[in-house]
């Protein structure tokens, strides 16, 4: 009886062992704040990593609710993926209220994707955030520029190689297929937008100004007066005469902003308005971040016909 419980235990431990990484209990736990992160850390982890984001993809990430449910994803967490430069500064919260030493401030179970970007719109001036601003360190929406692929996969890779050594070889080979995915994507990306290379285009929110920078195009102002502030009237009336003035023919938004806004501003400007993804997940034809990125490039392009 001893011997065969033995043997039953001895197939079980082999099959488990068999097929390295295939378990659900060898994955390494990600938890990402947002879903452009996660699809990131799925492109570097492969099946070596279960990874589950915080804000879903139809959320503005800026002012997420911070809920129970959040906080049991993060408890069993062993890496906390973050946008960083205070765009997800609620996960802070989260993390406080998930009871997860890993993935504390300092421990290793943390990524800060922004690490080594070229951060946009750094305020010359100090910024308080009590006045409303969202963006005080800089413009915080790098991960909308594929050109920046290399650098975010690269900081991911770190954080899954530091808790998981071994697999170190299989992330890299990973990333590679998928910077090299990214780069042939990107040839295509250029050419769409190339006959458009300094069209002033007016945003929303500052939400694409790194897609905008990478493809030359050009931001001729935003209808947040300062992000994330509602803006005033007489903001508005500039805006109207500048677009004007510059023959600006495009505003862009994200699905979560004021669209009838938007429009009638357009209208009285003599421009088109389209709904760009600000992230992975938040429009339907942005289920991957290539297809994200893709439906950007296609929607702006067509625009400016
Ligand atoms: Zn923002």
């Amino acid at each position: 009886m001893i011997m065969r419980r033995l043997l039953i235990f001895a197939l079980a431990a082999a099959a488990c062992w068999g097929v390295p990484g295939a378990h659900a209990a060898d994955k390494l736990r990600v938890v990402a704040t947002t879903t452009d992160l996660k699809a990131l850390t799925e492109a570097v982890g492969g099946n070596l990593v279960e990874v589950d984001a915080l804000a879903r993809g139809s959320q503005n990430p800026h002012d997420l609710e911070v809920r129970p449910s959040l906080m049991i994803k993060v408890r069993r967490a062993d890496l906390l993926v973050m946008n960083g430069l205070e765009l997800d500064m609620w996960a802070e919260v989260v993390v406080q209220g998930a009871n997860n030493p890993k993935v504390i401030p300092g421990a290793p179970g943390r990524v800060d994707v922004s690490e080594g970007i070229a951060v946009l719109e750094v305020p010359t001036t100090r910024v308080d955030r009590s006045m409303g601003d969202v963006h005080p360190v800089g413009n915080p929406h790098y991960t909308g520029d594929p050109g920046l692929v290399p650098i975010m996969t690269a900081n991911i890779l770190e954080g899954l190689a530091r808790l998981s050594p071994g697999s170190r070889p299989t992330f890299e080979r990973n990333r590679e297929e998928f910077v090299r995915r990214v780069d042939q994507a990107m040839s295509g990306w250029k050419q769409k937008l190339e006959p458009f290379r300094g069209a002033k285009i007016v945003q929303y929110h500052p939400d694409f100004v790194y897609l905008f920078a990478r493809f030359g195009l050009v931001k001729a102002g935003a209808i947040e007066d300062r992000p994330g502030i509602p803006p005033t009237p007489d903001h508005l009336v500039r805006l109207i005469a500048t677009m004007k003035q510059d023959r600006v023919r495009l505003v862009v938004v994200e699905p979560w902003n004021d669209i009838k806004l938007a429009e009638r501003i357009a209208q009285e400007a003599g421009a088109k308005v389209r709904t760009l993804a600000p992230g992975v997940g938040s429009v339907k034809e942005a289920d991957t971040y290539l297809d994200m990125i893709d439906y950007n490039v296609r929607s702006v392009a067509e625009a400016l016909q």
